[in-house]
């Protein structure tokens, strides 16, 4: 009884609220962030990658992704196209991108659900919901990809986290794997 005590512990897992990338500066944002980027949690093994055909985003773009987060010092394990259509829940280990579920607000381009370990909080899986639309924009699908990383948003003008779409920018400052 202990030990199933003790595994159901472990499995424990932390759902996060998501992350939305918004469009327009519908609320006001700082004009500038004092600090540094904050990074929620880290992943304990480099994430695989899992890109569900019903999400319309070319594999392409997701390794142009994840090349940017590759240049600043982050490892990722498999990349695959899953073109099974009830592609929709990560598995440990993974970020998977797929398609928002119904009800997704039109002013958001993009959004991410973190999944945290209740123990080590560590990183366990990852969920991008995009549409194919926004999928298409510039710096969407490396925004979300930070969030699956575990960064939050950091509203600095031209960072690639900040927290509205035309404000951001591909800026890395304060992320850099170390
Ligand atoms: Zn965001």
């Amino acid at each position: 009884m202990g030990i199933i005590l003790l595994l159901m512990s472990c499995m424990g897992v932390v759902t996060h609220q998501d992350a939305i990338l918004k469009i327009n500066e519908t609320f006001p944002v700082k004009a500038f962030a004092l600090g540094a980027p904050v990074r929620k949690a880290a992943w304990k093994e480099p994430p695989n990658v899992r890109l569900c055909a019903t999400s319309e985003v070319s594999l392409s773009r997701i390794y142009r992704a994840l090349e940017y987060w590759s240049r600043i010092g982050y490892e990722f394990g498999i990349v695959r196209k899953d073109n099974f259509s009830m592609c929709m829940n990560p598995k440990m280990g993974e970020i998977i991108i797929t398609l928002p579920e119904s009800g997704f607000n039109n002013s958001h381009m993009a959004s991410t659900r973190l999944y945290t370990d209740t123990r080590t909080g560590e990183i366990v899986k990852a969920k991008i919901l995009v549409l194919p639309k926004n999928a298409k924009k510039e710096r969407v699908i490396e925004h979300e990809f930070g969030h699956a990383l575990g960064w939050s948003h950091y509203p600095q003008r031209y960072h690639i986290m900040h927290p509205n779409w035309y404000s951001g920018g591909f800026d890395s400052y304060g992320i850099r794997q170390k």
